[in-house]
């Protein structure tokens, strides 16, 4: 089984990667460093996780050591939504990259299809809890991420929680110079997204799981709200073959061809969600479980669901 996953620019990028959303700053050093020990070689942060300045120190504090080189890295970060107008991009790009201490990202995603107002909110909303749109269209923020290629700034563009027409209005933009090398996108047994990702794959774009264990850890979790790590189902399965519901959920992903970023800040925890390379799920098992799909969302961004380029309105 690929290791990588070969993005349209022909980088590689390593099927499994490590979440750094809600990995608290005094934790998420140690966790990124237990990462690369266990043989991660993908970190996905974000700006808006406001912890890239810690996942920078570990990053750098093992290529220091000598146990990785940069180039043996793929880094991953996005351009939040309050930087969509095409003069601030370039500006929250170096940002980022000087928050990691790094001169380059591997991979660069715009986060949402919305722009939001631009400031220091990071979520500007209005009196009726509603995000505050900006006017720039995420076509034009897609020209400002090209020049972030042609600047050396970023290897690969690309997007995430697009849903199909937000892709195919950036494939079909005239004078579009790179396509999306990925879509990052929420997908796991609740969400399988076959349809999107079989779109996505047609078009050459790679796609990232996101949230593949459920985000138990998310802001907004409910007691009722259903639970995939203690999914009986799943557990069946994980117990058939030795391995924990998690390593059921992320090598489901993996057999799809789909690259997977389990958050974890437990070292033995994220050991264990990289020990996915040594067992295989049944066709039967990879039928059953994309059969639990039930369009459950974990990040439904329910304070944007009247902006003009909410990706959720459409079946996908
Ligand atoms: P997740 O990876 O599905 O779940 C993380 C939670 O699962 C944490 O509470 C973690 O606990 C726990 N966990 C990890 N491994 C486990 C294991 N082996 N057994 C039991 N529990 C385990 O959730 P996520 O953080 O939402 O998604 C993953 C990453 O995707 C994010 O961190 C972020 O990088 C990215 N993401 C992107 C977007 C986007 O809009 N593009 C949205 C959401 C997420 P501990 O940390 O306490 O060990």
């Amino acid at each position: 089984m690929a290791t990588t996953v070969t993005l349209n620019t022909g980088a590689r990028m390593p099927i499994v990667g490590l979440g750094t959303w809600k990995s608290p700053p005094g934790k998420v050093s140690a966790a990124v460093k237990a990462a690369i020990s266990a043989g991660y070689r993908h970190i996905d942060g974000a700006y808006v996780y406001q912890n890239e300045a810690e996942v920078g120190e570990g990053v750098n504090a093992m290529i220091k050591d000598g146990v990785v080189k940069r180039e043996d890295l793929f880094i991953v970060s996005k351009l939040w939504c309050t930087f969509h107008e095409k003069s601030l991009v370039r500006q929250a790009c170096e940002k980022t990259l000087s928050d990691l201490k790094l001169d380059y990202l591997d991979l660069y995603l715009v986060h949402w299809p919305m722009g939001f107002k631009a400031g220091s909110e990071l979520f500007p909303l209005d009196s009726a809890g509603e995000t505050i749109t900006d006017d720039t269209h995420f076509l034009e923020t897609w020209v400002a991420m090209e020049e972030l290629v042609d600047a050396g700034l970023v290897k690969a563009v690309g997007v995430s929680n697009f849903n199909k027409e937000q892709i195919e209005a950036i494939l079909n933009k005239p004078g579009l110079k790179y396509k999306p090398a990925n879509n990052q996108v929420e997908c796991h047994p609740y969400l399988s997204q076959e349809k999107l990702v079989d779109f996505c794959h047609s078009q050459g774009i790679s796609v990232t799981a996101y949230s593949p264990l459920g985000s138990p850890d998310r802001p907004w979790a409910k007691p009722d709200d259903p639970s995939l790590l203690e999914d009986p189902k799943i557990k069946a399965i994980a117990e058939k073959h030795k391995k924990t519901s998690a390593q059921v959920l992320i090598r489901f992903q993996i057999q799809r061809n789909i690259v997977v970023i389990p958050k974890s800040i437990t070292p033995q925890r994220i050991q264990e969600n990289f020990q996915v390379f040594d067992f295989e799920l049944t066709a039967e098992e990879m039928k059953t479980i994309v059969g639990f799909n039930r369009n459950w969302r974990v990040c439904p961004m329910q304070w944007s669901l009247k902006h003009a380029d909410y990706p959720f309105n459409v079946e996908f």
